[in-house]
């Protein structure tokens, strides 16, 4: 059978890391069907097969980039009629009956085919990247309101070693609540201590932010000795519970963890309002934290009509949660942008100066570059050796 596998051509934001994106199920789907003595192709719509496929697999993320979907199915529908077409992925298992109607053949919820190939090694050889992902653990033992994670995933797994899973020296982590895993602390002690065969080690990262309610001083030690690089605080709720991200701060630093290196993940436009996320944002200007910030679209928006900069926009546009307005949400963007560049400046008390960014362009781009890959090259060689 020939299996055509197709990643919609997603809007993906510029300046965010590759590794926020990769298609691993589609990966995982891959080496599935190849074990099945399957041709297998993998392409980024509108690309073409190199033969006429039984079965095309569409992947899909966000409910919002619904239209990158519908799109590849009409296209692949057109080019060709008789194959079979599936959808899967994250907008497919939230909204179903709204992804049914973009003329596939069937939408797949939840894991494929029940869980076949998710102990597949992806396919990485189907795509350009320097990093591997693993998922230690599934779902969330939380229920956050915003969040789509327990509803796709509604039943909790972990994994008690992934030490025979690593085959790259980068890994992305894709858990979602990493520290809910039981087995945390063996998973980053094994970590700390794998080493390849020509004594090389891992560097690991962690898309999700870190529970403050989980986080203790010995796992933060242990996600240091892992090589988790630029770890992230999640602080999506109010701004009274900022003694808990300030403790995880501190733990982190304990760690070995430069404050300015040290993210808090913020959801904005949802249920706290924008004076609250002010003072939010205030906290990490005087904890001289950085801030990643994550703008709240419901769960069941197949649009999101938000344009990036100064121009203000109706609020008929994209969605705004009752109590914030458009000027709201891009000031919170761009004070939150200010502050990082301040951080990452150093400027004094962390406090933004209009025109600072000068500083940053004034340096020809690959002088800057040659000296990041430089300090880098030399801080890998130090830990290799530690
Ligand atoms: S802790 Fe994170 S992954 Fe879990 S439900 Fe909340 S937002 Fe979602």
């Amino acid at each position: 059978m020939n299996v055509l596998l197709v990643e919609p051509a997603f809007p993906v934001p510029a300046g965010r890391p590759g590794s926020a994106y990769l298609p691993i199920g589609l990966l995982k789907i891959a080496s599935y069907h190849r074990a099945q003595k399957d041709q297998v192709v993998l392409v980024r719509s509108p690309d073409l097969a190199p033969f006429y496929p039984d079965e095309i697999k569409v992947t899909s993320l966000f409910t919002y980039w619904s239209r990158w979907v519908w799109d590849s199915v009409a296209h692949y529908r057109a080019v060709y009629p008789k194959a079979r077409i599936e959808v899967g992925g994250i907008y497919a298992s939230l909204m179903p009956e709204h992804c049914a109607q973009s003329g596939c053949d069937e939408v797949a919820v939840g894991l494929y085919r029940g869980g076949v190939a998710e102990d597949m090694a992806p396919a990485y050889d189907l795509v350009d990247s320097d990093f591997q992902v693993i998922h230690a653990s599934r779902g969330c033992i939380r229920r956050c309101a915003f969040c789509g994670v327990w509803r796709v995933e509604p039943k909790s797994e972990y994994r008690e070693s992934i030490v025979d899973l690593i085959v790259k020296p980068r890994i992305v982590f894709y858990d979602n609540n990493l520290l809910a895993n039981p087995h945390v602390a063996d998973i980053l002690c094994e970590l700390g201590s794998f080493r390849f065969k020509d004594g090389r080690r891992v560097s690991c990262e962690c898309q999700c932010g870190l529970d403050t309610r989980l986080l203790t001083p010995d796992l933060a030690l242990a996600l240091k000795k892992a090589r988790f690089r630029t770890p992230r605080i999640s602080w999506d709720g109010a701004y009274s519970e900022w003694k808990r991200v300030r403790a995880a701060m501190e733990m982190l630093e304990t760690a070995g963890y430069e404050r300015r290196n040290t993210y808090v993940f913020m959801l904005y436009n949802h249920d706290v309002p924008y004076s609250e996320m002010r003072e939010k944002l205030e906290a990490c200007r005087r904890w001289g934290l950085r801030v990643a910030d994550c703008r709240y679209r419901p769960l069941d928006a197949v649009e999101d009509g938000y344009r990036p900069g100064p121009k203000p926009q109706s609020p008929h546009e994209y969605y705004t949660r009752p109590g914030w307005t458009d000027s709201q949400v891009r000031r919170f963007r761009r004070a939150v942008r200010q502050q990082n560049i301040a951080i990452m400046l150093r400027l004094p008390n962390n406090r933004y100066a209009p025109g600072c960014e000068q500083h940053l362009v004034g340096t020809p781009w690959w002088v800057t570059r040659k000296a990041d890959a430089q300090r880098s090259r030399d801080r890998r060689k130090r830990s290799d050796r530690a």
